[in-house]
């Protein structure tokens, strides 16, 4: 008999480069030209983030770049089968799914539904994204401009705090485990929210800002933490906390 069973699982991922194999606001602005690119690197540290995906995405309109020509491109985004296989196993075995994210809801409500798994998710929590009467895709800040900032100490952007968010969702009710997967700098409030107590874990893609951070902070990150070097890597660790063999 199994000494103890986990019933009720959260787990929480990141997009761009956790989910994904690219950045969706980098990949978008590099296939439909380089002046946008170089735009996107010139403006990075003096226009946030989010509006300036906007303002990138507004020039891109002028230029004729459609809905469908968006949709065409994020659909050639590199999505790792062995992540979807995780996705699907984790779910299968009664997981709660969730994402959030800095990209937005339309980037990946597209890249979701071309692999069908837009149904594993419960929640996606992003920046929103909506087409205006012209045609063209405006990019919100999920936490808007007139809220409140909210001042989080932990290097989350001004837009979207992904530690404030998580909380909402472990606080909503009671979890046996909650599982967080990320890669970057902002997903470290999130992983620092995460508690040992509960048996939470912290997936972590290696080599990159996220295992920085916690490097740097050890004592901030109670839960344990597993490095995945790759897609396949990772779905082998998933394999193995889900108690799977053989999939
Ligand atoms: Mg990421
Ligand atoms: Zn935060």
């Amino acid at each position: 008999m199994p000494t103890s069973i986990i019933s009720k699982r959260l787990v929480v991922f990141d997009f761009d480069w956790t989910l994904i194999e690219t950045d969706s606001d980098y990949w978008i602005a590099e296939h439909f030209g380089q002046e946008f690119a170089q735009q996107q690197q010139d403006l990075f540290d003096k226009v946030q983030w989010t509006d300036l995906q906007d303002l990138l995405l507004g020039q891109m309109h002028q230029r004729g770049v459609t809905r469908q020509d968006l949709e065409k491109s994020l659909k050639e985004i590199p999505f790792a089968p062995e992540m979807i296989a995780a996705l699907r196993l984790m779910k299968s075995q009664g997981a709660e799914l969730c994402i959030i994210s800095d990209a937005n809801t339309f980037y990946i409500d597209t890249i979701l539904k071309v692999h069908d798994l837009d149904q594993l998710f419960t929640k996606v929590i992003t920046n929103p994204g909506h087409f205006d009467k012209d045609g063209r895709l405006r990019i919100k800040r999920y936490h808007d401009i007139d809220q409140e900032p909210h001042g989080c100490s932990f290097p989350c952007h001004v837009n979207l705090c992904k530690g404030r968010e998580l909380q909402k969702l472990m606080d909503a009710q009671e979890w046996d485990q909650v599982i967080y997967m990320g890669d970057s700098t902002n997903d470290f409030c999130p992983s620092a929210r995460l508690l040992k107590e509960r048996g939470d874990i912290v997936l972590a893609r290696a080599n990159l800002l996220l295992e920085k951070n916690i490097k740097e902070h050890p004592e901030l990150v109670k839960a344990k933490v597993i490095y995945w070097e790759s897609p396949q890597h990772a779905f082998e660790i998933i394999k193995s906390i889900f108690n799977v063999s053989n999939v």
